[in-house]
């Protein structure tokens, strides 16, 4: 592993850092992945049960395409990550990002019987890539979750098939994923869509107390 995978690592590090500041990743909840080198994969990863707010570069780990940590290094890979895995090889991303925020989880559940969250009008929609106006309509899907990661990763790559527009994508009662190119822009539409959610979500809470 070369300055590369150290660059890549410091930089998860310090998005973690932030997202947990900002209550997305509590508990050891969540996690983060970049792609170091596609031929063959290899993949920078949270470990499992590590304080967000406290990881560090030293602690990233690299896995190969099956989840397996490449080379000598101690500690477990997080549970989730062949889900990262498949949404690298699905949409060809850079990096794929996991949050547990309030916003998304209470959003997940309240929209699950619709199968997805149809967002549109915001100019917030503006950040997601290839998007260039507010009245562009963003379909969030929903998937039940699972413990089972082999089959919920088989659910997660026939949704985004079915979706193929889709910038992410909820687990229902328990969280968001997003991806992009780089470290950067996957950051960006975790930032933009967990702003949007937890407009909607606050949006209707005001307008139930309201009548
Ligand atoms: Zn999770």
């Amino acid at each position: 592993m070369g300055d590369c995978f150290e660059e890549i690592a410091a930089g998860l590090a310090a998005v973690a850092r932030g997202f947990h500041a900002r209550g997305w990743l509590l508990g050891t909840s969540g996690n983060l992945s970049a792609v170091v080198q596609r031929e063959p994969l290899q993949i920078a990863m949270s470990p499992s049960c590590v304080d967000k707010g406290e990881l560090c570069a030293e602690q990233l780990l690299s896995i190969d395409e099956n989840a397996r940590i490449i080379g000598q290094q101690g500690g477990k890979p997080s549970d989730e990550s062949l889900l990262h895995i498949r949404i690298v090889n699905e949409r060809g991303a850079g990096a794929v990002l996991h949050t547990h925020s309030i916003w998304n989880t209470i959003l997940s559940d309240l929209y699950a019987v619709d199968g997805g969250i149809k967002i549109e009008g915001y100019e917030m929609l503006k950040g997601l890539q290839g998007v260039r106006t507010h009245e562009h309509a963003e379909w969030l899907p929903i998937v039940e979750n699972s413990q089972d990661m082999p089959a919920l990763a088989e659910t997660i790559a026939a949704t985004l098939n079915q979706h193929k527009a889709a910038h992410g994508f909820l687990l229902r009662r328990h969280g968001l994923y997003s991806w992009g190119e780089n470290l950067a822009q996957a950051k960006r539409h975790i930032e933009i869509l967990e702003f949007l959610l937890e407009a909607i979500g606050r949006t209707s809470n005001m307008r139930n107390h309201s009548r």
